[in-house]
């Protein structure tokens, strides 16, 4: 039950984040007049979105920007322009960033944006029309020191810069800071893009030795081929896997021996998705979920592991590279089963990690190596992956929740040390 008038108690992706919470709640009796902070966001922003499309009419977007903790720091968080984006949704990826933010001990809370929009319906005119219009609504709360967007599902770099831009006019100078995951040469970061992709490349690993899972030949199936599921993937073949199950927006392609992934490569670059690709075969969206597989990457969009699904998934490792891929009911029968699941909140965060990095070096306009990057990539993701294998084994817990339980210890003793305003 959310308790919130504006907010349905429906199957969303809020109702799995406060699942989520009710899991950990156990954990923290210590802090435990402080865990409703985390039931309700610190603020939600929507906005209409008016712009003139390249035919001279005009249409109105819902936006979004949810700040859901500023606890730890300011709001950090993509923003996703998708046709499904609503406020429980946006609600609960803001949600999942404070959460993300402190599992990594990274000084930020959570925050979420998004668009209720097809991105690939609009030119590039109207796109840029329709991120500047959006930026200029939210302005007032997002800045290097309040809230800070990203890339997320829809957008990219190149919005990002767009974003800065437009935030910039509006304060008469170039503010580099406001955003992150921009190009390079507008103050992004190397390694920004790989970054999402070889954390969950990172901790995959990590814990397949712990579980004793042999990378070599392991069996990779992967749900979303952009960004972060095809960066992951490639990494994994790097280390001797095989991709042997691949679906995304076009179809769902199956090859039980391992893909070609110099020909894959060939074969995105000339075609929208996988469909289409000779070195596999075809196979019905919902057989993909019964393959052989040892190791599955949901790097798509939430809601995919349904208590079905989970029942008859093959793999022995669950690595999210998804935000929220995973429903409570499909969690719980996962553990049952011995399927080790690492959690989004740690999985995923290679990105946010690398924006912090950004951040960083836009605030001291000094820029590190790619090589650095990566190595201090790699060093903290090591250090979080291990500790919450740790607190897993101590509290007998699954990975999910200990990340939570470190996270939320967190946030709750910066709530509990701030106080509650005015006292
Ligand atoms: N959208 C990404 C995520 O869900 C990155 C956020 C960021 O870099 O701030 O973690």
């Amino acid at each position: 039950m959310s308790n919130l008038s504006y907010i349905n108690d429906n199957d969303g992706a809020w109702q799995t984040y406060l699942a989520q919470i009710d899991r950990v709640a156990p954990y923290l009796e210590h802090l435990k007049e402080y865990i409703d902070t985390l039931k309700r966001p610190k603020r939600a922003l929507i906005v209409d979105v008016p712009i003139v499309m390249d035919d001279g009419s005009i249409r109105h977007f819902e936006g979004y920007r949810v700040q859901h903790s500023l606890s730890r720091g300011p709001g950090k968080g993509g923003i996703r322009y998708h046709p499904d984006v609503d406020l429980n949704e946006v609600m609960a990826l803001s949600a999942w960033m404070t959460i993300k933010t402190a599992a990594l001990n990274l000084p930020f809370g959570g925050a979420k944006g998004g668009i209720r929009v097809d991105p690939r319906s609009l030119s590039l005119r109207e796109l840029e029309r329709l991120t500047r219009r959006y930026t200029s609504e939210i302005s007032h709360i997002i800045g290097p020191q309040k809230d800070i967007p990203a890339p997320d599902v829809g957008t990219n770099p190149h919005v990002m810069g767009w974003i800065m831009d437009t935030y910039s006019s509006g304060q008469g100078h170039t503010v580099t800071g406001v955003v992150t995951g921009k190009p390079v040469h507008l103050g992004g970061s190397l390694g920004r893009i790989k970054a999402t992709g070889r954390g969950v490349f990172i901790t995959g690993q990590q814990v397949a030795q712990k579980i004793q899972l042999p990378l070599k030949d392991a069996k990779v199936a992967v749900q979303g081929f952009g960004n972060v599921g095809s960066e992951a993937a490639y990494l994994f073949v790097q280390a001797q896997a095989k991709i042997v199950a691949i679906q995304d927006h076009t179809g769902t392609i199956y090859n039980p021996e391992g893909m070609n992934v110099d020909a894959l490569k060939l074969h995105l670059e000339q075609h929208q998705g996988v469909a289409g690709f000779t070195d596999a075969k075809a196979i019905s969206n919902d057989e993909f979920w019964t393959v052989e597989m040892d190791i599955f990457i949901p790097a798509a969009l939430e809601g995919q592991i349904t208590a079905e699904r989970a029942q008859n998934l093959t793999a022995k490792l669950v690595l999210e590279g998804a935000n929220g891929p995973t429903y409570p009911q499909a969690d719980d029968i996962l553990t049952q089963r011995g399927v080790t699941v690492v959690p989004d909140v740690i999985c995923n965060a290679g990105g946010v990690t690398v924006s912090y990095f950004e951040w960083v070096q836009d605030m001291a306009s000094f820029f590190w190596s790619e090589e650095e990057i990566n190595q201090r990539l790699d060093a903290l993701m090591i250090k979080a992956i291990h500790d919450v294998w740790q607190t897993a084994e101590e509290k007998v817990c699954s990975l999910r929740t200990a990340a939570y339980i470190l996270a939320c210890e967190r946030i709750l003793r910066a709530r509990k040390e701030r106080g509650i305003f005015p006292g």
